[in-house]
């Protein structure tokens, strides 16, 4: 049995483009439909592979292609080798689009005798010379390995003897000139003379393609884009036809749409009297394509009518190579065309409206991670900035402000008005007050997943993460890099979309969804079946978060609230109190504090529900560093031995003594594991009860004023049933209490976090507390594979997933086999004791796509994730249920 080396363009029946490669595949299409592409075949990528293994083409592959050029002589009435002579070129093609990645050889079948009959045929000789040369150029540097480099400086020789400064203007006898110097090249670098003979020029070129599959520049491009080595490549054959025979032949790039901003209309340029590379070449200033209409009238109209064809055909804007010979339209290339996100969006829309294609389409062809970049503030793209530095695109947006280099810094120059930039080597979770006061953070260590870039993202902020050619001086506030050195109070930006770092203020664009978002994300809402809500500490957030259309709050973390300024002293004052009356004192202050906070965000979130989480973190996170604290301490002491009669420093002192003991108590090894969540609520009652007494008074005030608040509060950390049996009874009891008071009946589901695997495993249990579940994936994430993040991400997860021994990192992307595996059970386990359970996932993992679609296969009732991540799942969701 003979295997199948060659498809014709006009045989393919139904072309697969893993057989055929992109560009073969649309060649194939394109004939099929009609349009005008000069005949030609490809040989499957299955060539390529057979070829990798002995590095020549086979006997069987060479007779097959052979024939398949006769077939082509036949077509098109001419001969390989012979009068008129058949001229091809012959191009690679890969599965996955790779442009300029790998080799493509123009004008072949051209020797001493072909191009004397070709002269003639066109009579022009000038012509015929020129594609020679272009020939034996193109041939030696893809296939023979000499540097194009050495075939220019020729090219320039003879044109400077010439006394000429373009191609254009070289004579035939200059360019037979520079023929003969080329062949005398080829002959000195390999010695041998270039091969005459067609056949052997086409196998040498088809092995060269082939070959290019492997070249160093197409492999990195694999391994950015995550395209399988295994693929190969695709060579097309293909008759030439000819831009460069005068003026009213040219060549040129086209999309039927601007890729850019989706404008409707053809967007493209060309070369009048030009071939194929001269246009990308930059040799000469193409014209746009509107130019053509004047030009050449009659090929710019056909030439229109052939992009709606395709758009129509494909259904899709595409990016399309064409050859007008003597005012003959040739195509030679579509594929679909890559846009920028604002470009998908308004092209799905626009091919919605058109009636090319349906709703589920539209919303299918936009990737949920190119929201992201519509939605934070972005740096205006005509201004003229001043790159310093580059480094990890953490978090994306534009953020200018003034540089600070501690979290205080930032917290006191932010509270005076001013906008500031976060600039450390790391930052810590006790940076949090400093990044929630600047516009924007930059590190010079750590990835993608560090601290900063996790906690920025979460709250939309744009970061710039491991940018080490910072070098940064938090101790004489000084920053510097290369020759530039900058003082705290500068003015600095940062692109986090690009990682890039500008000296100086830039102008910003702020985010919103555009009316064509808004429709497809209307469109995205009708299919989808999960529910979105928000991760929103603040009446802002929560705001934002309800403008891009989350279905109420999925997580509102109470710590962030501590964490303001004014509330620090008296958050620490609660945590050292000695004894229960300060304590209280302290309480009673807190109170008024967060009733507030709930009422803005139940406000914001009016009849929407709005799930409060109960504090959760170590209490020592609230406290000064102990380090920090130690040399505080110890340099107090050393001043008042020498100043015995100061009042200040010695209350000072005291202070401080006293400050270190307390958080020297509290000091914990493992912190994540430790004395934090509902085990927090249990030892020391007050805390929570004061947080759920300010909701459920929020909650009274709301509905006085007209609003209908819908809290529901969720107890963190919960491992075992009793823990939550004990902490609804506490809330139970303050419910009868503030009804009581306010004489207002208050509704508020209670349900837990699912955190621990313990949880997990036991959720059939748990739901007899639990009137809904909410998967803690983060901590979910870390208990399971028993990481603490903050180590991982710093030590050893990179080169986990690098070296592939994870397929992903698991904070980013949901661990579907593992920690899956628990969030699938909890729901079951769960749901067998109350089967209206309402499930959700608040981890960062609730904006993540991949993830949010296991969440829908896992029949979970909602995704949370950050604010600026709405629309993002609201589409993922979506994309999960068609
Ligand atoms: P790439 O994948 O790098 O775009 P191509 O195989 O598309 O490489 O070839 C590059 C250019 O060469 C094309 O855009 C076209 O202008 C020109 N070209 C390729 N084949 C032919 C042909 N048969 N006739 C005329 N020009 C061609
Ligand atoms: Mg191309
Ligand atoms: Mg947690």
């Amino acid at each position: 049995m003979t295997t199948v080396w060659v498809y014709g363009f006009d045989q393919a029946a139904e072309p697969d483009k893993y057989v055929l490669g992109g560009k073969g595949a649309n060649l194939a299409e394109m004939t099929r439909v009609g349009l005008p592409v000069p005949p030609g075949f490809t040989i499957p990528t299955s060539a390529c592979h057979a070829y990798q293994k002995v590095n020549q083409l086979t006997e069987e592959m060479k007779q097959q292609v052979i024939d398949a050029i006769a077939r082509v002589e036949e077509t098109v009435g001419r001969k390989f080798g012979g009068n008129p002579p058949l001229l091809v070129s012959v191009r690679s093609g890969a599965p996955i689009s790779m442009p300029g990645m790998m080799d493509t050889v123009l004008n072949l079948g051209l020797n001493d005798h072909t191009v004397e009959a070709l002269a003639e045929e066109m009579g022009n000789r000038r012509f015929a010379l020129d594609c020679h040369r272009r020939f034996i150029q193109m041939f030696g540097d893809v296939v023979l390995g000499i540097h194009s480099i050495r075939f220019e400086q020729i090219l320039d020789d003879v044109k400077s003897i010439a006394g000429v400064k373009t191609d254009q203007e070289l004579t035939a006898d200059d360019l037979a000139q520079v023929i003969s110097r080329y062949k005398v090249l080829v002959e000195r670098e390999t010695g041998e003379a270039f091969p005459e003979d067609p056949f052997t020029q086409l196998f040498m070129a088809i092995g060269a393609v082939f070959s290019s599959w492997d070249n160093p520049r197409a492999k990195v491009y694999r391994k950015v884009h995550e395209i399988p080595d295994s693929l190969g490549t695709a060579v097309n054959v293909q008759t030439m036809v000819f831009g460069n025979l005068g003026d009213d032949s040219g060549t040129g790039v086209a999309f039927t749409r601007n890729p850019s901003t989706g404008a409707r209309g053809v967007f493209g340029e060309y070369l009048i009297n030009a071939q194929g590379e001269d246009v990308v070449a930059g040799i000469r200033t193409p014209q746009p394509i509107a130019h053509l209409r004047d030009e050449m009238p009659e090929v710019y109209h056909q030439f229109i009518e052939l992009c709606n064809t395709l758009e129509q055909h494909y259904k899709d804007v595409q990016d399309i190579e064409f050859t007008i010979q003597q005012g003959h339209l040739y195509l030679l290339q579509t594929r679909t065309a890559k846009r920028t996100a604002e470009a998908a969006v308004k092209i799905a829309v626009a091919l919605v409206e058109e009636g090319v294609i349906d709703r589920a389409t539209a919303v299918s062809r936009v990737d949920p991670d190119q929201l992201d970049q519509l939605l934070h503030p972005r740096l205006d793209p005509n201004a003229k900035v001043q790159v310093i530095a580059t480094g990890l695109p953490a978090s994306p947006g534009a953020a200018s402000g003034v540089i600070t280099f501690t979290a205080d810094d930032a917290e006191t120059r932010a509270q005076s008005g001013e906008r500031v930039l976060l600039v450390r080597a790391e930052t810590t979770p006790e940076d949090i007050h400093g990044i929630l006061a600047a516009e924007g953070i930059l590190t010079s260590r750590g990835g993608m997943t560090s601290h900063a870039a996790v906690v920025a993202r979460g709250m939309g902020k744009p970061c710039i993460c491991g940018c080490d050619s910072l070098q940064i001086d938090t101790v004489s506030k000084m920053l510097r890099v290369g020759e530039t050195v900058l003082r705290e109070g500068d003015l600095l930006s940062i692109d986090g979309g690009t990682g890039r770092v500008i000296v100086g203020d830039v102008p910003l664009t702020q985010p919103e969804l555009s009316e064509e978002l808004n429709q497809l994300l209307d469109w995205a809402d009708g299919i989808r079946r999960l529910g979105v809500r928000a991760n929103a500490d603040t009446p802002e957030d929560a705001l934002k978060s309800r403008q891009f259309g989350a279905g109420g709050v999925g997580l509102c973390r109470t710590e962030h609230m501590f964490m303001a300024a004014d509330r620090v002293p008296v958050v620490q004052q609660m945590i050292l109190a000695e004894t229960p009356i300060d304590r209280q004192d302290a309480l009673d202050q807190l109170l008024p504090m967060q009733q507030g906070d709930f009422y803005g965000i139940l406000q914001a979130m009016d009849g929407l529900p709005v799930t409060i989480r109960l504090l959760d973190p170590p209490l020592h996170e609230f406290l000064p560093n102990l380090e920090k604290l130690i040399a505080r301490e110890a340099m107090l002491r050393e001043r008042s031995a020498w100043d015995l009669d100061n009042e200040e420093t010695q209350s000072d002192l005291s202070a401080a003594t006293q400050m270190l003991r307390r958080v020297r108590e509290l000091h914990e090894q493992n912190p994540m594991l430790g004395h934090r969540g509902c085990r927090l609520g249990l030892t020391h009652p007050e805390v929570y009860e004061m947080q759920v007494r300010a909701i459920f008074q929020a909650t009274a005030e709301l509905q006085q004023h007209g609003y209908t608040p819908k809290p529901e509060i969720m107890i963190p950390l919960v491992g075992h049933v009793e823990e939550l049996h004990r902490m609804r009874k506490m809330v139970e009891e303050v419910r009868q209490a503030v009804e009581g008071e306010t004489g207002f009946s208050i509704n508020c589901p209670v349900g837990t976090m699912i955190e621990v695997p313990r949880a997990a495993l036991t959720a059939a249990e748990i739901a007899k507390e639990a009137e809904f579940f909410s998967f803690g994936t983060n901590d979910l994430t870390q208990t399971t594979f028993g990481y603490s993040r903050d180590d991982a991400e710093g030590k050893f997860l990179h080169q986990y997933v690098d070296g592939g021994i994870l397929p992903q990192n698991p904070f980013q992307v949901l661990d579907a086999d593992g920690v899956g595996q628990l969030v699938a059970m909890g729901t079951e386990g769960g749901r067998r004791t109350r089967p209206n359970l309402k499930v959700g996932i608040c981890g960062e993992h609730g904006g993540e796509k991949r993830s949010i679609a296991f969440c829908d296969e896992t029949g979970l009732d909602y995704v949370s994730c950050s604010p600026f991540r709405v629309p993002l799942a609201r589409l993922a969701a979506a994309q999960a249920a068609l």
